[in-house]
C-alpha cells in the first residue's frame, strides 16, 4: 500500500470503481458473492458509482448484477457498448459486417469453434461443440492439466449466458439488421490457437485479446475496456484519476492502464500482476471486497 500512498496525487479522490466479472467479481461457482455485494453497496454509500466492464455481453452481465441486486453501468462485449442502469445503451463500437463476414469465414475454414455477440444475442451453432470435444481428446494425454471436466466447465459457463442462441447456419445471422460486437473463439488445440492469433491479431480495423487461456476474442479496434472506461467516466465527469479498475486477465489491460488505481486479483497471473499498483485476494476468497474497502477506507470521496 505504500507505493499507493506515494503516488496518490493532491486532492485525489476515489469516485468510480470498474470491475471485471469472470475470475474478479464472479467466484468460480459464477456467482456475486455476499461479501462482494456487501462491498459494492458500502462504496455506494460512500457515493462511489461502482460499474462493471467484462467481455460478456450486456444481456448476460445485467442479468448476473440484476440477481445480485445491484443496478450498475455496464461495458460490455470487451468495450463494445456501454449500456446505463436503467438499460439505455449509451454507446457501442461494432465491427463492419463485411470484416465479421471475413473472420467467419476463416474460422470456418480452420474449423474454429466460435461465438458471435450482438446487440441483440450470443449465436452459436450447432456442431461446434463436437470440435471442442474432438480438440480436448486430441490435447488432453500430453497434457494433464486438460481434462474433461475442464470441457465441462467451459461448456457449461457458455451454456448459462443469458441470450444464447443456436443458430442452424452461421448465414442466417447476415441476414438480420444486427450490431456485430465480438467473436469469441475457444480452442483446446494450442497450435491452431496459437496461429488464428497471428493471423487476426494483424487484421486492419480489428482487436483481438484474450480473456482465458484457451480463448481470443476479436472485436472492432475501437473497442476495449479502456476506451469504453475512458469514455464512461468523461460523461460521468470523473477524472481518469479517481478511478481504480480491477482485473485478472489480458483483455482487462487496457483498463488497467486507464484507471489511476489498478488492481490485479489475486488469482491472475504474473503479467497482470506486474502492471498493477496492488495484488488483492482471489476471486474465491471476495477479493473485490478487500479492495473497496482497503481503498475506500483511504479515500474518502468528498462529493
Ligand atoms: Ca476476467
Amino acid at each position: 500500500m505504500l507505493c499507493l500512498l506515494n503516488r496518490q496525487k493532491e486532492g485525489a479522490t476515489l469516485k468510480l470503481i470498474a470491475t471485471d466479472l469472470d475470475g474478479t467479481l464472479l467466484n468460480s461457482r459464477k456467482e456475486i458473492s455476499k461479501e462482494n455485494i456487501t462491498a459494492i453497496k458500502y462504496a455506494e454509500s460512500k457515493g462511489i458509482k461502482v460499474i462493471i466492464a467484462t467481455g460478456r455481453s450486456y444481456f448476460d452481465a445485467h442479468s448476473i448484477s440484476k440477481r445480485a441486486g445491484i443496478s450498475t453501468y455496464i461495458i460490455g462485449s470487451n468495450g463494445a457498448s456501454i449500456h446505463t442502469p436503467l438499460g439505455e445503451q449509451i454507446s457501442s463500437a461494432p465491427m463492419d459486417k463485411e470484416d465479421v463476414q471475413d473472420i467467419i469465414h476463416c474460422l470456418e475454414d480452420y474449423n474454429f469453434y466460435y461465438e458471435v455477440y450482438t446487440n441483440k444475442g450470443i449465436y452459436t451453432f450447432p456442431d461446434k461443440k463436437e470440435i471442442l470435444h474432438f480438440e480436448l481428446t486430441k490435447a488432453s494425454p500430453g497434457n494433464p492439466q486438460l481434462d474433461i471436466s475442464l470441457l465441462q466447465k467451459d461448456l457449461e459457463t457458455l451454456s448459462a449466458q443469458f441470450g444464447y442462441f443456436s443458430v442452424d447456419n452461421y448465414r442466417n445471422i447476415f441476414e438480420r439488421d444486427e450490431k456485430y460486437y465480438k467473436i469469441f473463439t475457444l480452442s483446446f488445440d494450442e497450435a491452431k490457437r496459437k496461429a488464428g492469433i497471428d493471423y487476426f491479431i494483424n487484421m486492419p480495423h480489428l482487436s483481438l485479446v484474450s480473456s482465458g487461456d484457451y480463448n481470443f476474442e476479436i472485436s472492432s479496434q475501437h473497442a476495449s475496456k479502456g476506451n469504453s472506461l475512458e469514455k464512461l467516466s468523461s460523461i460521468l465527469d470523473i477524472s481518469p484519476e479517481d478511478v481504480m479498475a480491477i482485473g485478472d486477465s489480458y483483455n482487462d489491460v487496457s483498463m488497467l492502464k486507464t484507471a489511476g488505481y489498478s488492481v490485479a486479483m489475486g488469482n491472475a497471473n504474473d503479467d497482470i500482476k506486474g502492471i498493477c499498483d496492488i495484488i488483492t485476494d482471489t476471486n474465491d476468497q471476495n477479493g473485490v471486497a478487500d479492495a473497496i474497502y482497503r481503498f475506500v477506507d483511504l479515500y474518502k470521496n468528498v462529493g
